[in-house]
């Protein structure tokens, strides 16, 4: 199963980004470097707000 990608929206500085769901490293905001999706071991945490899910296809 493909994982899905997330947009998220920094709560620093509203900063639109497209996360992978599954990510195995921090992802980091490309703007103010705020902490965007956090890797738990599977499913990674998602620290902004989820706008939508990008389904892979
Ligand atoms: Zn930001």
């Amino acid at each position: 199963m493909p994982g899905n990608f997330y947009s998220v929206r920094c709560p620093d500085c509203e900063n639109e980004q497209v996360v992978f769901g599954k990510a195995a490293s921090e992802v980091v905001c490309a703007v103010c470097g705020n902490t965007l999706v956090r890797p738990t071991g599977g499913k990674a945490t998602i620290e902004g707000d989820v706008l939508e899910t990008v389904e892979q296809r």
